[in-house]
């Protein structure tokens, strides 16, 4: 970074928290874009917004002790990290993953914390979850889980404070037993926690919000920077989690052909086209592997390691698994086979190496932080019946989706635009938010 202020913040944070190489790699990210808009803006240091915003507001980390099927004591780790409330509760979801540590958390609420603003909806941004894994588990031993990491995690909830939703491990089901065990402790039917079942008070297209965002973004991208859309465009998304699938049925829908999906075990290869119905059987119904696949449909192929998925001919890579895998020798291939779009479904899935690439070679690259911003977007469209008291029609829903999705797209590449950065959307993201973040936090004072 030229700034020495900036410089002189990340050195500060490496110090300070050696270990946390996603946290930091997070940071990093958002620096590298402030750093080019900085020298106009004395006030960020006067005030000093950098090291006020990479620093969460609050770390929560807790012990969950729960009982399994053996009737055997278990302990995970639990956490909540509450990053900012500068404009509105702390909003984020809970993962559930043995790869859950502080560091993850951290750069999982930081980078939400500035997806959230581009909403335009008043929430905050934070994250939670816990190292236990629900793969292997039974139904019990789930619900046991969940209400022992809910018997400390309400302490911190509430409708203007805290809201928690799902990510990672944590879909409908947890969220189910979640929410049954907070009304439990509280007494109180609440509007604490967003990504239920509908027939519990969850909203319409949540399930759907994040995968059809991430279709409806790429669309006004590919229109406005390509002069095309994703008609007849080879598709090729990691995962097959409740991102993956809700992209690749509005990639579908939008007329483009989805021809590679994957589990952490795997992939699937089927020029025809995926069989989404098989899929959600195999993901949804019986939780089971995607190496089933070829039971259901002769026409795809299974193939060990994921990490070969990306090496197959497509026009647009769609990451919905998880952070930092698409690498640079991913990349590579992916430059070599002429993909003219990667749009990430997950939060940080591109490492810095890969995106210095994709962006030397003109692919376009849409990040996370806007990319995939449609599911906290219908998770504030939940907040928003909830205090309406009323419920809203899958239609009207999902048209406010996509047309939020289509204004923070238009918003970040005019930001992009505007300082001379063209087609650079990480660039437009980044300085987007941060300006909208440092003003609500001038504004408010030094506290
Ligand atoms: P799910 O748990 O529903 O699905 C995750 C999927 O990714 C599973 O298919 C999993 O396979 C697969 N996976 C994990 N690691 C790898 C790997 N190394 N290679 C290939 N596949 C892998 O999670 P979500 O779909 O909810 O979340 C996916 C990503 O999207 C996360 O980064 C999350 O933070 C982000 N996100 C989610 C939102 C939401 O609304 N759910 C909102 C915004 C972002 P396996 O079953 O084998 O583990």
């Amino acid at each position: 970074m030229k700034n020495t202020y900036l410089e002189k913040q990340y050195q500060a944070f490496k110090k300070r928290y050696p270990n946390e190489k996603e946290y930091l790699q997070a940071l990093h990210h958002v620096l590298v874009s402030v750093d080019h808009i900085i020298d106009d803006h004395p006030e960020y240091e006067a005030y000093n917004v950098v090291e006020r915003l990479m620093e969460p507001e609050r770390v929560i980390a807790f012990k969950v002790t729960w009982l399994d099927d053996d009737n055997r004591v278990q302990v995970n780790r639990g956490y909540r990290v509450q990053h900012s409330a500068l404009i509105g509760p702390y909003k984020g979801g809970l993962r559930f993953h043995p790869s859950v540590t502080q560091s993850v958390l951290k750069f999982l609420a930081f980078e939400q914390t500035f997806k959230n603003s581009l909403t335009n909806l008043a929430m905050g941004g934070g994250k939670g979850g816990s190292d236990f894994d629900p793969k292997g588990k039974s139904d019990r031993e789930i619900m046991s889980f969940c209400q022992a990491y809910m018997r400390e995690l309400f302490h911190h909830m509430g409708e203007d404070v805290d809201v928690p939703a799902g990510d990672i491990g944590v879909g409908q089901r947890e969220i189910g037993y979640l929410y049954g065990y907070y009304k439990k402790l509280t007494n109180q039917v609440t509007k604490s926690i967003t990504g239920k079942d509908t027939s519990i008070g969850g909203s319409l297209v949540r399930k759907e919000a994040t995968g059809y965002g991430l279709a409806y973004f790429v669309n006004a991208a590919l229109k406005k920077m390509k002069n095309t859309s994703l008609k007849d465009k080879r598709v090729i998304i990691s995962g097959s989690g409740n991102v993956a699938i809700y992209a690749a049925e509005m990639v579908r829908e939008l007329g483009g052909t989805v021809i590679a999906m994957s589990d952490s075990s795997g992939y699937i290869h089927c020029e025809k086209g995926v069989d989404l119905d098989a899929i959600k059987t195999i993901k949804e119904e019986k939780r089971d592997r995607i190496e089933t696949y070829p039971d259901y449909d002769a026409n795809g192929k299974y193939h060990e390691d994921p990490r070969h998925m990306w090496t197959i001919d497509a026009d647009i890579a769609l990451p919905c698994a998880t952070q930092n895998e698409l690498d640079e020798d991913a990349v590579k291939h992916l430059v070599d086979n002429e993909v003219i779009m990667v749009a990430e479904g997950a939060n940080m899935p591109t490492t810095e190496e890969g995106i210095a690439l994709l962006k030397k070679h003109n692919i376009i690259f849409a990040p996370g932080k806007a990319a995939n911003a449609g599911g906290v977007l219908v998770s504030g469209l939940e907040m928003a019946q909830h205090a309406q008291f009323t419920t809203w029609t899958f239609d009207k829903i999902n048209e406010k989706l996509k047309s939020h999705m289509e204004k923070i797209f238009e918003d970040i590449y005019k930001t992009a635009k505007d300082y001379g950065e063209n087609d650079d959307l990480q660039f437009g993201v980044n300085v987007h938010s941060f300006k909208k973040l440092a003003k609500a936090m001038i504004q408010q004072g030094i506290v």
